[in-house]
């Protein structure tokens, strides 16, 4: 199987290569072939996409928003027309199952280009009146912004952080993860036959040191990551050294909290979705599942019932429901949870092992208690924890201890307890009867140690342009000298 793209990076509108770059290879994670080879941006490759970026933002900002959302719109045409073949590649690069692909990740990434394409031309400013003279507002592009990808949903990373940069009028380089980089390659493709100038989208392959030197170049403006926490930390504080905007979507532990009255069949069904979909490698899944103890059992009989149904196996093969983890990396980091989660005392009730190579079975533990490791770290692989509860105030307070907040979900019949917890609930997104749904129309992050900022949405308005005030003297200038 290959998926070798024509060079390892895009820039100015173009594949480029540059083979003194340290040598690295992409593997089907299901198999483990080697399904490309490439190179980490050298620091001449990394300067040539700054600069092809800087050189060309300015043109791009000048022309009117309706031109730039309709480059952005036949982008997203041609995404979709192109969906099983982004679909495989993604399958390809991140083991994910094409059932998952096919509908989740190309798909989700048109939506963006989409929305912020229609969003581009209603940007307006404010007038201010201020009696005989006047102010008035421009929302302006930040200029060059750097975006940096995790590797559970590369193009969806990707085009989430295009869209609405390009349709601001700001120029983007992206640094996917080494893990899975090809598919921000294909993007670039999708996005210059649609239109766009040649330098706004640029990709440069690479680790941790690609990404940090993009973030610390003065030409950047504007950082957006997704990852995990402690890069959040570093990044996050190398682009305050040049007093850099930034977004984090970082890492989570998200509590799902299921009353009595939920109905159970859907609570058990968005528990799965927000613990195995992609293999739990999911940022905001519900890892901490709290059920009221009068239907803990209910719950858990349904639970085990359903997880041991769940199809693994060939990610191509469209009836598989649960592929590999994205590496063999990833893979002993979960099983090692799995390990310290039997250790510390809590109940494996399915699943728990490797049936070969990256893939680890769909896994259930009960009786876990708020300070089990498995309760406590984000794991990022299939890995559910089940919590019981007595009252409201109890699991809120639990819910919420912990230094994460990126999202959290409630299954109740009863809506104005619904309300009255989502209220009190840490967290950037909530659910009410639904789990892991991230539609481009709302807005998406965390608070606490998961994340600043937030993506699509209105919001990402604020952290893609900034505010420009300009006061308008209609009089003579009052001057006591
Ligand atoms: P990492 O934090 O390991 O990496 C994220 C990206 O940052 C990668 O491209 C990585 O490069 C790069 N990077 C690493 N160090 C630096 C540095 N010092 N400066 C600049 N860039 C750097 O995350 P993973 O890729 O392992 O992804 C999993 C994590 O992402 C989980 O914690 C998950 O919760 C989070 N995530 C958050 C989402 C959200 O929207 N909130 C969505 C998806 C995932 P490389 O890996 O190539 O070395």
């Amino acid at each position: 199987m290959r998926a070798q793209p024509k060079a390892s990076h895009f820039i100015g509108g173009r594949y480029v290569e540059d083979d003194q770059g340290t040598a690295f290879e992409s593997l089907y994670p299901a198999t483990g072939e080697v399904i490309a080879r490439l190179h980490s941006a050298t620091p001449a490759i990394v300067e040539q996409a700054l600069a092809a970026a800087a050189d060309a933002q300015a043109d791009w900002a000048a022309r009117p928003p309706v031109e730039r959302g309709r480059i952005l719109h036949r982008a997203a045409q041609i995404m979709r027309a192109r969906n099983r073949e982004l679909s495989v590649l993604e399958t390809l690069d991140t083991g994910k199952p094409l059932q998952e692909t096919l509908v989740a990740d190309a798909a989700s990434g048109a939506d963006a280009l989409e929305y912020f394409a229609g969003f581009a031309p209603t940007v307006t400013g404010q007038t201010i009146p201020l009696g005989r003279d006047m102010a008035y507002t421009l929302r302006e592009p930040m200029g060059v912004c750097a975006g940096i990808g995790a590797w559970n949903y590369p193009i969806q990373i990707a085009a989430w952080k295009a869209a609405p940069a390009l349709a601001f009028g700001n120029a983007l380089v992206f640094k996917p993860s080494e893990v899975t980089p090809l598919s921000a390659l294909a993007l670039a493709e999708i996005l210059t036959e649609a239109g766009l100038p040649a330098g706004l989208f640029n990709v440069v392959q690479g680790a941790g040191e690609v990404g940090a030197a993009l973030v610390s170049d003065p030409r950047v403006a504007k950082v957006s990551l997704t990852g995990s926490v402690p890069t959040g930390r570093k990044v996050y504080a190398q682009a305050a050294e040049g007093i850099r905007a930034v977004t984090m979507e970082l890492g989570g532990k998200s509590p799902l909290i299921v009353f009595e009255d939920a109905d159970l069949d859907n609570a058990v069904g968005a528990a799965m979705l927000g613990n195995f979909y992609s293999s739990g490698q999911i940022c905001t899944n519900g890892t901490r599942v709290f059920v009221s103890r009068k239907v803990l059992n209910a719950f858990l009989e349904k639970l085990v019932a359903r997880t041991k149904r769940i199809v693994m196996g060939d990610p191509l093969d469209e009836a598989t429901q649960m592929g590999p983890l994205v590496s063999a990396v990833q893979a002993e980091r979960v099983l090692g949870y799995i390990a310290r989660g039997v250790a510390e005392g809590a109940r494996l009730v399915c699943g728990g092992k490797s049936p070969s190579g990256c893939f680890v079975e769909p896994t259930v533990f009960t009786d876990v208690t708020d300070d089990m490791t498995i309760a406590r770290e984000e794991i990022f692989g299939p890995v559910m924890s089940v919590l019981a509860f007595d009252d409201e105030d109890e699991v809120i307070t639990r819910a919420n201890a912990t230094d994460y907040g990126l999202a959290a979900g409630v299954f109740t019949r009863d809506l104005t307890r619904a309300h009255r917890i989502v209220g009190r609930l840490q967290a950037g997104t909530c659910w009410i009867n639904a789990y892991n749904l991230t539609p481009v129309e709302m807005p998406f992050g965390g608070v606490k140690s998961s994340g600043v900022g937030r993506e699509n949405g209105h919001a990402a308005l604020e952290h893609y342009t900034r505010v420009k005030s300009v006061y308008v003297g209609m009089g003579d200038v009052d001057a006591p000298y």
